[in-house]
């Protein structure tokens, strides 16, 4: 038998919880399936957990649109929830003068995506903010922070469930159907089960790309490829030295080996990137220590390697090639043809800090779908 339903949504990691959540505000009955026997399991339990600022996305792409909103939506939501967070504010580090001419491009390259309140410090004023943090000289960005991304996902899931969403966990989608009365959607688990949407929205995160392909009569052509960029952490044992992030200068494809700490003061280096890893793929190569250590003794000399131990491993789904931007790809029917679904990929950095103004953005797109 077919179920009807007006709203499903795949995947309940941050995206798809916000997501549903957002569906579900706007009067929609709202469907979330889980492949996993709980909720936010893959990438959104493995990241750095930073609020980001939003200063270096490319100017009117996807995640320079999302980012900026979506860190004061976060704070603003954090703050009303009571969802752990700190504004603990990050600096961005540069060795020489070559590094202060990179500084300012970011600086400009923010304001020119709404964000304003960076400041360029000398080595003076660095070693006065952060003893022990050795710079040529840096950027100071006052709104980044760090939040309890589980706290954060309880929340959100508790919102949806009392706009009256409900989250099925260990259901997969396997295979599905665009008709001409909806989307079919087959689940597997215990209950197996074929539901008919009137939308249908993929939050699938790494697997976004196989959800859509499993879906016949969605434009093949249409769905962005994804592939895996692994990126490890290391933890460092004893006292977290600084209070803010620290950063190097970013290269297209990631924001380079940083040190970042959680709300418990645990600190941690990471995450590098590797295009060669399988999906799934959560090791951590231990082998790695002395390249972290190496990479953070720039800006933190008195780091102590053997104080460095591996800690986890995440993977970002890019749509793009190594040394290439990426961003996010957010799919409705003007992009894709077929009324009543919207595809989520390249659900990267900074998903996190951009989850809620993302499922803003799908609920607009939700309007005109269906
Ligand atoms: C190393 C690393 C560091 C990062 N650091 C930051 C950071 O500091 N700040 C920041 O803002 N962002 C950061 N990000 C990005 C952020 O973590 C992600 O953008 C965000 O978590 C993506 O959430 P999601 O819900 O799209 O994906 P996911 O959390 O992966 O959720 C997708 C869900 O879909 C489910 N699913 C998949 N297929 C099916 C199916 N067939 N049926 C049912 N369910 C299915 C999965 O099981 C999963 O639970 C980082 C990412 C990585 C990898």
């Amino acid at each position: 038998m077919v179920e009807r339903i007006n709203t499903l949504v795949i995947g309940a990691g941050i995206v798809g919880l916000a997501t549903a959540k957002a569906l579900a505000e706007q009067g929609r009955d709202v469907i979330l399936l889980e492949k996993n026997p709980h909720f936010g399991e893959e990438t959104s339990s493995r990241n750095s957990e930073v609020i980001h600022a939003g200063i270096y996305y490319r100017p009117g792409g996807a995640r320079a649109r999302l980012c900026h909103p979506g860190k004061e939506l976060l704070y603003a939501y954090a703050r009303d929830r009571g969802v752990a967070h700190l504004n603990c504010g990050k600096l961005v580090v540069a060795h020489d003068d070559a590094g202060i001419g990179k500084l300012n491009a970011i600086i400009e390259n923010a304001k020119a995506s709404g964000v304003h309140d960076l400041e360029l410090i000398d080595r003076r004023k660095v070693a006065e903010l952060e003893p022990g943090l050795v710079a040529h000289a840096a950027i100071i960005s006052p709104s980044s922070g760090i939040i309890d991304s589980h706290g954060l996902m309880l929340a959100i899931l508790g919102d949806f469930e009392n706009a009256g969403g409900i989250m099925a966990l260990s259901t997969p989608v396997e295979s599905g159907r665009v008709t001409e009365a909806g989307i079919e959607v087959d689940c597997g688990g215990e209950a197996p089960m074929t539901l008919l949407a009137d939308l249908v929205v993929n939050c699938g995160g790494l697997h976004a790309d196989k959800v859509a392909h499993s879906i016949t009569g969605l434009d093949r052509g249409k769905i962005p490829p994804q592939r895996p960029a692994k990126g490890e952490y290391f933890t460092y044992a004893g006292k977290a030295p600084f209070q803010r992030l620290i950063y190097p200068i970013h290269t297209a494809d990631s924001q380079g080996v940083h040190y970042s700490r959680d709300l418990g003061g645990q600190a941690r280096l990471g995450p590098d990137i590797s295009w060669e890893a399988k999906l799934g793929d959560y090791s951590v190569n231990e082998e790695k220590r002395e390249v972290f250590a190496a990479e953070c003794q720039k800006f933190w000399p008195d780091l102590d390697p053997s104080r460095l131990s591996p800690g986890y491993a995440g993977q970002r789904p890019k749509t793009t090639n190594p040394g290439e931007e990426g961003d996010f790809r957010i799919c409705g029917p003007e992009e894709h043809g077929t009324k009543g679904y919207i595809g989520l990929y390249g659900i990267e950095s900074p998903g996190l800090t951009s989850c809620l103004a993302i499922a803003r953005f799908a609920a607009e797109l939700a309007a005109k779908a269906t």
